[in-house]
């Protein structure tokens, strides 16, 4: 087998490079999870659908048997243990809860099930053993029942993030414990009280702090050194370089993995998310809900909009943006049912989309791939559309089950009169020229279109089925 050209950014070095898997059999990443203690937001629904493409891409490059993606599920953490408290329910059935919803939305999203979810609950034995061994090597110290990182100990900490030392010392939320000896010393373990959860450790009951969560799951599933670990830009500092810091210094290597990767942050309507803004929206808000756009959006729908900017780009997630991609995944949609007239689309994408994803994830060339096809007119045109349905399938953006369905009447609309008129139309409201909007309405109902006018005075509208 020829060996794939794949090229992935490394924020560890800056570049993008050749990926050279260290076992070509047996590919492995690792990407952060879930705290499960509320609904997840659109912000992390980003890193879910971006490394599930890169798992797609792994699977067909190196074969489905010869990857292993582990993404763990933090069920310990402080956040859990306040919500637990407020909402008067166990931590365990809260933990449940959230997991529950939050693999139904992301298999809302398309995204294929990681081979392993790991619970950080279940790998305390695997934490306690780094513990003692970074304690052993001179690595880590305990006080106070409490087990801290000394990060003098590594002379390397920082070189994912690069930042300087005081811009770090800020970063780290610098609590003032009499137990540290240096500032940016992190907690490896910490006591619980009687009412917090608890395991018995060597330094007396107590509970793991989060960044050696991921260490000891990552070691347990796919070794001391491994392919590629990813998450949010935002888990470069202190995250991800306490996760290095620990691993490194636990199994004396060079590297915790030799790629790592990061998406670019979200923001909403052209603003940070933040509750207190008002623009916090929730996954399964708009897989279910008419909260936002008022429109209820399907998981396809937000995986495209997703996958039209670049996954290291910032994204601006809106109402807009969503309306565009659903009407693209609906001419998408139409044309490849109707080409393929109940038959299963095939398993192969075309190489474009293979060859564009390997640069670096280039999900904006791969979409444009899928509009050439969905242009090609004549002869060739249910070829073209059966291999558009291929790559629909590939992208996670149809199943097969769905491209199976008898396609529905195809309405051909012209989008920008739809939008004129729409405009007329609330011109004429504004006027209070009452017959000349309803006029309109049917004019624009007369092209098989449906439209609602929303609470904030703007109307939204869609094909009619
Ligand atoms: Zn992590």
């Amino acid at each position: 087998m020829p060996t794939p050209s794949l090229r992935l950014y490394n924020t560890l070095t800056r570049t993008k490079e050749d990926f050279v898997p260290i076992d070509a059999a047996n590919v492995r990443m690792y990407v952060c999870g879930p705290t499960v203690y509320d609904y997840a937001h659109i912000g992390n629904a980003r890193p879910v659908i971006v490394f599930d493409v890169l798992y797609r891409l792994l699977r067909h490059l190196y074969g489905e048997s010869h990857v292993k993606y582990v993404r763990n599920i933090t069920d310990v953490d402080d956040k859990i243990n306040a919500r637990a408290a407020e909402r008067g329910i166990s931590i365990r059935e809260l933990t449940e809860q959230t997991n529950e919803i939050f693999q139904a939305d992301v298999k809302a999203l398309g995204c294929l099930e990681p081979d392993v979810q790991p619970r950080a609950t279940e790998h305390i034995a695997e934490m306690i053993a780094i513990i003692e061994r970074l304690i052993a090597g001179g690595h880590a110290y305990a006080a106070d029942g409490h087990v801290l990182f000394s990060v003098p100990s590594m002379p390397e900490y920082g070189r994912l993030s690069r930042r300087p030392l005081d811009e770090m010392i800020a970063g780290a939320r610098v609590d003032v414990a009499p137990y540290k000896k240096g500032d940016m010393d992190f907690v490896l373990w910490k006591p619980s009280s009687a009412s917090e959860p608890g395991w018995d450790s060597p330094w007396g009951r107590g509970r793991p702090g989060w960044h050696i969560e991921c260490s000891a799951m990552s070691w347990k599933h796919l070794g001391e050194v491994f392919d590629i670990h990813g998450g949010g830009i935002d888990l470069v500092f202190p995250h991800h370089e306490n996760e290095i810091a620990q691993s490194r210094c636990c199994f004396d290597t060079q590297v915790m993995a030799n790629v790592w990767m990061h998406n670019g942050f979200l923001q909403v309507e052209g603003e940070k998310m933040s509750k207190s803004a008002g623009n916090f929206v929730t996954i399964n808000e708009l897989l279910h809900t008419e909260r936002f756009g008022g429109h209820v959006w399907s998981g396809p729908v937000l995986r495209l909009a997703m996958l039209r900017t670049h996954y290291r780009q910032p994204i601006d997630f809106t109402a807009k943006a969503l309306e565009e991609a659903r009407r693209k995944l609906d001419t998408w949609m139409r044309a490849a049912r109707l080409a393929l007239d109940g038959e299963a689309a095939s398993q192969a994408p075309s190489d474009d989309v293979v060859a564009a994803l390997s640069d670096d994830l280039n999900t904006h060339a791969a979409l444009t791939s899928l509009d050439r096809l969905f242009n090609t007119a004549g002869e060739g045109q249910d070829d073209a559309h059966r291999q558009l349905a291929a790559n629909l399938v590939f992208l996670g953006l149809a199943s097969r089950s769905e491209l199976k369905k008898p396609h529905v009447e195809f309405v051909s609309v012209d989008a920008d009169k739809v939008e004129t008129l729409i405009a007329a139309r609330l011109a004429a409201r504004a006027a209070k020229n009452w017959p000349e909007s309803d006029r309109l309405r049917d004019e624009i109902v007369a092209m098989g279109v449906t439209i609602k006018d929303n609470k904030d005075g703007t109307t939204t509208w869609e094909v009619k089925r």
